[in-house]
């Protein structure tokens, strides 16, 4: 089993809906287990500010799907709730990012792992520390590069 870590956001129509049936279908998946899921956070829009603010969550999975099979999931379960793909960045119902893969330095032309913003963006960073205190990035911790970060953009949603 690996440990993986993943970011979900959304930015249309009912978000927090959209989130949760990702996550039960990434539960869902063959031969993994949605293991650990951090808070709801708000944020408002990253790299393009003309359009409705995000909801973004964190989850850790225990899986034995390799990296690049994981992806394709991710992808088809974006592509059944609608993600409509217009424009880089733009809104989008749903959006699944592999973080983390173990500790695998992944870098082919469809994916890359770490993530290659993780560290720069308080949205991923926040929910990730929430469920993963210890994890190391690029062996510093997570809280190193929250410190350089504005996270006052990020709210934890009351639930
Ligand atoms: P973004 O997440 O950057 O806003 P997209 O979700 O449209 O944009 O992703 C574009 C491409 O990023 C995907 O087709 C996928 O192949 C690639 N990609 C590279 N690394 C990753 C990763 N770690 N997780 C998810 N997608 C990735
Ligand atoms: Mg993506």
């Amino acid at each position: 089993m690996i440990s993986v870590y993943l970011s979900l956001g959304s930015n249309i129509g009912d978000k927090k809906a959209y989130l949760e049936a990702a996550l039960e279908r990434l539960n869902q998946l063959p031969q993994t287990t949605v293991t650990a899921v951090s808070s709801f956070y708000e944020t408002a829009a990253w790299g393009k500010t003309d359009q409705d603010d995000f909801l973004n969550v964190c989850c850790q999975l225990e899986t034995e799907l390799d990296a690049q099979l994981l992806l394709t999931e991710c992808q088809e379960i974006e592509k059944d709730l609608h993600r409509v793909r217009h424009e880089h960045w733009g809104p989008r119902t749903i959006d699944i990012d592999i973080l983390l893969y173990g500790s695998e330095h992944i870098a082919t032309e469809t994916l890359k792992v770490p993530h290659p913003y993780m560290t720069e963006r308080a949205f991923v960073l926040v929910p990730l520390f929430e469920i993963a205190p210890s994890l190391e990035i690029y062996g510093k911790s997570i809280t190193s590069y929250l410190k350089t970060l504005n996270l006052e953009e990020v709210r934890k949603l009351q639930s």
